[in-house]
């Protein structure tokens, strides 16, 4: 019997005959993340029901030094939950369910394999909001939220999801339970433990509960989607809100390009605005409508804002953040090439000019499109490499754009994680005594270098 067939006779023993898939019965969404970048079909995907035969299955491969890829929902955009032939998957998919509301507490806790639409549902029944939220929310569990440290859309109002946790559990890759589950605001009992597993793409320990702190629910919601003559103007109109209204509970920005293919997209491809403004933002605000409305008006009075639409319902705001949600149908209408940066807020404008300026030397003709949580200093770039010379310069368009946030100070991942597509472009971001500690950080964690290898550190 090969070393593999025996460990996989020992997970079966573990984890029963039915938690431990191999060969056809392994669905090819276990193949690779939303990427699809090199999709492998993994020796076997295993489906543990609790915490225990998570740390049954850890134990067993740590003693076999089997390399094991946690996955999520797979929603990831790094390719930090994609297997390669040789790795076991581990999802979390059955690992699913709330466990409790402390409404006192104001806390939900949550096993890593529900969804997040789930949690923000419960919660919202409960009379609470759980602020985080991103387009995939329909398939993205909680596990892979953390596992990421996810932003989103309401990132500038309520933090990252770091922000959102209290506890963790976590499984050591020696199948060690580390019980970090806590619902105090405070809690300086010596190193906080969780932060190193929180954003480490499954390359420390597999998350498998988590207390989550809850908001209070909102009690109004005013959309707006305004057109701004430059890019100074949505920085001191964001300033300006933030002033009069309070912080904004999304703050979108699109640039022309993304605008005009996100109303091309919509069913009823009727533009709100004109599509010949030099920039659009699409804000959400807990003030009233009247409020929002006097503020536009003042802000339209000092030409800061050219035009705007207030949505007048509900479905009219779920319109026009349609527009702003068209990258969910990039990888089905286009070839993208996704970058997804951060860089300090002040400069994202030029920025955006320069490796417009840039591309369009390199390679006339090509088709970028720009947007973003701009409020949290995020951008996120998109380019179609059909509009490329074939075969497309991945490469050279990765290191043209990498280099460029590197010598503004900027981030190459403001959200989406590392994972695969970015490890080999970390040093742009981080400095070698840096990354030197995080190896260090791995090895202490993982010794064997078993937990998602080939992931985040290059
Ligand atoms: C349409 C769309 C919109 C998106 N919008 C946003 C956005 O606005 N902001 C944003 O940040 N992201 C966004 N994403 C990316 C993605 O949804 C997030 O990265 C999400 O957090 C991934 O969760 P998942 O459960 O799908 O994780 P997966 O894709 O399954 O895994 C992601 C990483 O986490 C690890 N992992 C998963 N579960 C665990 C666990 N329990 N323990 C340890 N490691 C684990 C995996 O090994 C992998 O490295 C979007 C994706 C799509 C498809």
């Amino acid at each position: 019997m090969s070393e593999l067939q025996q460990t996989l006779t020992q997970l079966r023993g573990a984890l029963g005959e039915a938690a431990v898939l191999t060969g056809e019965a392994i669905s090819p969404q276990h193949h690779s993340d939303w990427t699809n970048n090199a999709p492998a079909r993994p020796a076997a995907l295993l489906l543990p029901r609790n915490t225990e035969q998570v740390a049954s299955a850890l134990r067993i491969c740590h003693a076999a030094r089997q390399s094991l890829v946690p996955q999520g929902g797979l929603t990831g955009l790094a390719a930090g939950a994609e297997p390669r032939a040789y790795d076991i998957a581990l999802s979390l998919e059955r690992l699913e369910g709330i466990e409790e509301i402390d409404s006192a507490a104001a806390t939900i806790t949550v096993r890593a394999g529900t969804r997040l639409e789930k949690i923000q549902q419960a919660a919202a029944e409960a009379g609470f909001l759980f602020p985080l939220d991103l387009g995939a929310r329909g398939s993205c569990h909680i596990g892979g939220n953390i596992a990421t440290n996810a932003g989103g859309n309401s990132v500038i109002r309520y933090g990252m999801t770091r922000d959102q946790v209290l506890g963790l559990e976590v499984v050591l890759g020696d199948g060690r339970v580390l019980n970090l589950m806590n619902k105090m605001i405070k809690n300086n009992t010596g190193y906080d433990l969780k932060q190193c597993f929180i954003g480490s793409e499954g390359t420390l320990g597999v998350i498998t509960r988590a207390v989550l702190k809850l908001a209070p629910a909102r009690s109004s919601m005013a959309t707006a989607l305004c057109a701004l003559p430059d890019y100074a103007s949505a920085v001191s109109l964001l300033r300006c809100l933030q002033r009069e209204l309070g912080t904004p509970e999304a703050y979108e920005l699109m640039w022309p390009d993304y605008y005009q293919l996100g109303v091309s997209w919509l069913e009823n491809p009727h533009a709100p605005l004109n599509d010949n403004y030099p920039l659009y933002v699409l804000l959400d605000t807990c003030a009233t409508r009247e409020a929002l409305e006097s503020f536009l008006d003042r802000a339209m009075e000092g030409e800061q804002v050219l035009d705007a639409v207030l949505a007048s319902s509900e479905s009219q705001a779920r319109h026009l953040w349609k527009i702003r949600e068209a990258s969910g149908e990039f990888p089905t209408r286009m070839r993208p090439l996704s970058f997804d940066v951060s860089l300090p807020i002040g400069r994202i404008g030029e920025f955006v000019d320069d490796i417009c300026q840039r591309l369009e030397a390199q390679w006339p003709g090509q088709r970028s499109y720009y947007f973003g949580h701009i409020g949290d200093s995020n951008l996120h770039l998109t380019l179609d490499c059909n509009s490329l010379p074939q075969p497309a310069p991945l490469l050279a368009v990765e290191e043209l754009v990498y280099s460029a946030v590197g010598d503004m100070g900027g981030s190459i991942s403001a959200e989406h994680g590392i994972g695969l597509l970015k490890r080999d472009f970390l040093h742009h971001s981080v400095d070698p005594q840096t990354l030197a500690v995080m190896r260090q950080l791995k090895q202490s964690f993982d010794p064997y270098n078993l937990l998602n290898p080939g992931k985040v550190l290059p």
